[in-house]
């Protein structure tokens, strides 16, 4: 199919994206166009106007600043990909990067894209709030903070509105003795997964502390699995496998029943798990 006619204004700065998505109805913004274009070619959507925010100056960095890496919402996957200070510094991203759909796809598609869309079988969204970051955002009335845990309201549904832009996503800079897992299940490499699963951690003598687990692809949203993180910082590995079923109701899709997502889950924790136990990060 084809998409239903739109206008299209290219931006020169973040103040002139702001006030383009002001002035129209239904906006949509194009950074990677890796989801945007296949939505419009299947008409899920039809905004009035497309605001392409390729040349916004600023915005397609990665830094590291007072104790977390910054990065900009147009950085590219595969930029990501070959930065040494993301394989430093966020290496929970680095490990779910791969896994995104193929090279030609990562060339395009874009860190700020993929949290502000949102997928619920995403990686990034989940590594996101693995990683207590934060979400730094551009709107009419200035720029505000939203913390990871708060960002994600429902399917496709964030703290961001119609008349905001996601500029970057600051991550604590991992340090010596965080430790991080990451592990999905899909049907080939590169489709998106039947369920996933990042993680962090900090070891705590035997045991951990600060663990969060948070699996996607198993709800409208990334979901943290409370019970089995407080089963695993005591360090019991089959208590956090049996929490999932009080943490977890994945509901059944094209992909798998929730039966099987369930099960899937259990099978990533375990693996996971021992990945933030004997720090093979
Ligand atoms: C064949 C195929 C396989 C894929 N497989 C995977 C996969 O396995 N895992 C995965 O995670 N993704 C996958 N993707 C999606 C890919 O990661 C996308 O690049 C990503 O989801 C969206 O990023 P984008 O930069 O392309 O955003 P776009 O497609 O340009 O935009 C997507 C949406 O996000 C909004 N948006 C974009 N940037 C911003 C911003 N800065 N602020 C506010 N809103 C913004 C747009 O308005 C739009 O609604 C796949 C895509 C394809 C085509």
């Amino acid at each position: 199919m084809k998409p239903a006619p739109f206008a299209y204004e290219r931006a020169r700065s973040l103040d002139h994206a702001i006030e383009l998505i002001g002035g129209a109805e239904d906006t949509r913004l194009l950074a990677g166009g890796q989801s945007l274009i296949a939505t419009l070619n299947m008409r899920l959507s039809r905004p009035q106007l497309i605001v392409d925010i390729n040349r916004v100056p600023g915005l397609d960095h990665i830094r590291r600043r007072d104790g977390h890496i910054e990065i900009g919402a147009l950085v590219r996957h595969a930029q990501a990909e070959r930065s040494a200070e993301m394989t430093a510094h966020a290496p929970l991203i680095a490990k779910a990067l791969p896994f995104i759909g193929h090279p030609a796809i990562r060339n395009r598609g874009t860190i700020g894209g993929s949290i502000a869309f949102g997928d619920p079988a995403a990686e990034l969204p989940a590594c996101f709030v693995a990683l207590d970051g934060e979400a730094v955002i551009a709107g009419p009335a200035g720029t505000r903070v939203v913390k990871a845990d708060q960002f994600y309201k429902g399917l496709f549904e964030s703290a961001l509105t119609p008349r905001d832009i996601l500029t970057a996503i600051r991550l604590p800079a991992t340090i010596a003795d965080m430790r991080t897992g990451f592990a999905e299940f899909a049907r080939r490499h590169g489709d998106y997964a039947l369920a996933g699963l990042a993680a962090s951690a900090r070891p705590n003598g035997k045991t951990l502390s600060e663990v969060r687990l948070v699996f996607f692809g198993v709800a409208a949203t990334p979901v943290r699995a409370r019970n089995a993180e407080a089963a695993l910082a005591n360090g019991d590995i089959e208590a956090a496998a049996r929490a999932l079923a009080t943490d977890l109701d994945p509901p059944d899709d094209v992909q798998a029943t929730g039966a099987v997502k369930r099960q899937l889950a259990g099978v990533l924790l375990r693996r996971v798990a021992l990945e933030l136990m004997e720090g093979r990060t």
